[in-house]
């Protein structure tokens, strides 16, 4: 199925993302993973794409097309364009059509220091623009409530978000928040700006304090007085800090719900414990 038939009964969508393993890990890890959060029944489940490569038979659109035929739920395969030549791209729509996969979140990916960008795509609506023109998949891409680190301006960045969804992006999955007024916020001014397809706000839970503060480095979300306090007080304390991660992306979750977003992605970290603790807390929320 495409993502954007997902979004046409008006319920709350709730999706995951998950990573491939690494190139020195197990398969066996990727169905254990997908044995563990494919009976919350989420609506879609996206698999990144990392430069670094992964296991033979477990690259991104593997695991897609595993989560389809194995597990009958709707996949989205992750592919970044920053290190990518038209010709890679060319092969990799290719092995897209003779895979059977209907759904791309289309991303630039981060620069790495030092190693010289290709230049045929320099952003992610040039990579929609030119495969919506080879292909008949459908283009999802990513959008950030405070801005993208590079781009000087919320609105310079949701001016440039609009030039994405004018190439053909159908549906948005935000960067991880902490602060939903920050969301809100944001999609207040991109509804201004004439962006209409679904956007989903992206959950990360914060389970682990030393991981909470490289994704921070990395992305620049805000933290509320509120999430600082329970880093602050449990943040030492692995069980307690786990509830306490849980249970604010529950609260978070619910908070969204209640004020009609179109869906809600959880960055599941591979972690099915964690998934499914927050999924049965908000199940009823997200239902109705
Ligand atoms: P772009 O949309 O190209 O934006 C990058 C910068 O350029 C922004 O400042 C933007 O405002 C500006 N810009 C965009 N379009 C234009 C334009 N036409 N003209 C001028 N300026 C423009 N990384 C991975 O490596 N693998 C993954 O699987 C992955 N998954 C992700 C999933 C989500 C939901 C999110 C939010 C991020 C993900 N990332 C992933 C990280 C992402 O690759 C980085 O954030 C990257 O730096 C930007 O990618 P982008 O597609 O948003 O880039």
């Amino acid at each position: 199925m495409k993502i954007p038939e997902l979004f046409k009964s008006g319920k709350t969508v709730f999706s995951f993302e998950i990573f491939p393993p690494k190139k020195d890990g197990s398969i066996d890890t990727v169905y254990k993973t997908l044995d563990g959060l494919s009976d919350l029944k989420p609506d879609f489940i996206s698999v990144t794409y990392g430069a670094g490569g992964s296991l033979p038979g477990a690259s991104t659109r593997e695991i897609a097309c595993i989560i389809r035929e194995k597990y009958h739920t709707t996949s989205i395969a992750h592919l970044t364009c920053v290190n990518s030549t038209k010709a890679d791209i060319d092969r990799i729509i290719e092995e897209f059509k003779q895979s059977g996969i209907e759904n791309v979140l289309a991303l630039r990916g981060d620069i790495t220091p030092g190693v010289e960008p290709k230049h045929d795509f320099p952003h992610a609506s040039d990579l929609i623009a030119y495969m919506k023109q080879h292909s008949d998949l459908s283009f999802s891409g990513a959008c950030y409530p405070e801005s993208h680190t590079e781009s000087r301006t919320i609105d310079e960045d949701i001016d440039n978000l609009k030039i994405k969804v004018d190439a053909g992006a159908e549906h948005l999955i935000s960067q991880l928040f902490f602060d939903n007024s920050a969301f809100y916020s944001f999609l207040e001014k991109a509804r201004a700006k004439g962006i209409t397809v679904p956007i989903e706000a992206g959950i990360m839970p914060c389970v682990n304090a030393k991981q909470i503060q490289r994704m921070i480095t990395l992305c620049g979300a805000s933290l509320p007085l509120k999430f600082t306090k329970l880093i602050a007080k449990y943040g030492d304390n692995p069980e307690a800090m786990r509830d306490a991660g849980i249970a604010y992306a529950a609260d978070q979750i619910i908070d969204l719900a209640a004020n009609g977003v179109d869906g809600i992605h959880l960055y599941t970290m591979n972690n099915p414990y964690i998934a499914r603790k927050i999924s049965e807390s908000v199940s009823n929320v997200i239902k109705s």
